[in-house]
């Protein structure tokens, strides 16, 4: 057994497999719907489980837990966010979003501690790469939101939007596990046409997703369409060029069938110029798709404000008058810090580790296109 391995991270199917004999399909299926569905923390009220059965399964791989630190809801709208706490005192945000309709939420979940791209207008990009985040550790972000919501009656969780703290795409394999879990009738039960994965532009990640013909959703956050101004915020760019990055999403498109969602946080006087505009139409006319302005949330430190409403007016329009898809989405949650980390930040600070290192630095991806993204109904 790895050491990090826990229950929440593995379905049914490869349970089984893991156990062969020693534990029936039936028995994996129960096992995950109780510690999944419905958030049991040992495997004592698991119904029609051999004894046998539940002592192997609890000697190999125990229930993992995590903690939520911090929850803050916003005074303005229905968001929620979250400071979880991991078993090594690692700290990551998880953001529940509202849709329009109402009951239904989509849960903005974080992919690793910290994040190694840089970009330059992101908390997490400054701090660097923490560790990435095993798959039981993503899939527990959903669960919580998911049991506090059926608690509530507030709603279910409709969707799941991988753009909190890190780079999906460079955690690929553990992002993948989670959703097949997150997915599974015996998880989450998330439909996984309604999963989202925003990356800032990771080639080889793009087309690994192309070649699986999955189901789930494509973000790719733009930042800019000319290439010395995005080299100077992602510097993601020298290596993977957008050109590249939106062919490679092209070619996820035509193998999948899925619109791929572009997401531009606009940063007032950086990347709101009818030039950029100019660019963003030409590079996005080579295929289906639709972009989502957000305004880019500020982050204490750096240089860059969102932009005035005449920007955002202005840019918008421009795209839309040369036919582009585009959309303005709300950034919701202001109040609580809904894009800059603060709430990881603060909780780290008041939480100390149980055990292990503490987690060098977090925050959600604050450049991309924000929680906006993923408010976007099937
Ligand atoms: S914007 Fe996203 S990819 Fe870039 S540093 Fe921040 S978390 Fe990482």
């Amino acid at each position: 057994m790895h050491p990090t391995d826990r229950l929440q991270g593995e379905t049914p199917e490869r349970l089984a497999e893991r156990f062969g004999a020693a534990l029936t399909l039936p028995e994996a299926r129960r096992i995950i719907a109780h510690v999944v569905q419905r958030g049991g923390d040992s495997l004592l009220g698991v119904q029609q489980l051999r004894t046998t059965a539940r002592k192997v399964v609890e000697a190999e791989l125990p229930v993992g837990q995590v903690t939520v630190v911090e929850r803050r809801a916003s005074q303005e709208d229905p968001f929620v966010k979250f400071a979880i706490a991991l078993p090594d005192g690692a700290v990551v945000e998880t953001v529940r979003i509202p849709l329009e309709r109402a009951g239904r939420y989509v849960v903005c979940v974080s992919s690793q501690v910290g994040c190694a791209m840089g970009c330059a207008f992101c908390a997490t990009g400054m701090m660097g790469l923490s560790r990435n985040l095993e798959a039981w550790e993503i899939v527990e972000q959903v669960r919580l939101v998911a049991t506090e919501l059926r608690a509530s009656g507030e709603g279910r969780v409709h969707g799941v939007v991988f753009q909190g703290m890190g780079e999906p795409l460079h955690n690929l394999d553990n992002v993948l596990q989670a959703i097949e879990m997150i997915s599974n009738p015996c998880g989450l039960a998330v439909d996984a046409r309604n999963v989202t994965v925003c990356t800032v532009g990771i080639v080889p990640g793009i087309e690994r997703l192309a070649s699986m013909r999955t189901r789930i959703r494509l973000g790719i956050s733009i930042t800019s369409a000319q290439t010395a101004l995005r080299r100077s915020l992602v510097p993601m760019e020298g290596r993977y060029p957008i050109a590249e990055v939106v062919a490679a999403a092209k070619r996820f498109h035509e193998r999948s069938g899925r619109l791929v969602m572009f997401a531009y946080a606009l940063m007032g006087g950086v990347n709101t110029t009818d030039a950029e505009a100019d660019a963003l139409a030409e590079l996005l006319k080579q295929m289906p798709a639709r972009l989502s302005l957000i305004d880019w949330n500020p982050v204490a430190g750096l240089p860059y404000r969102p932009p005035t409403a005449e920007e955002r007016d202005r840019f918008h329009d421009r795209l839309a008058g040369m036919g582009v898809p585009v959309i303005r989405r709300y950034s919701g949650g202001k109040d609580i810090g809904a894009a800059c980390g603060q709430l990881a930040t603060e909780s780290k600070r008041k939480t100390r580790p149980r055990h292990g290192h503490p987690a060098t630095g977090m925050g959600p991806d604050s450049g991309g296109a924000g929680p906006g993204i993923s408010s976007d109904p099937e």
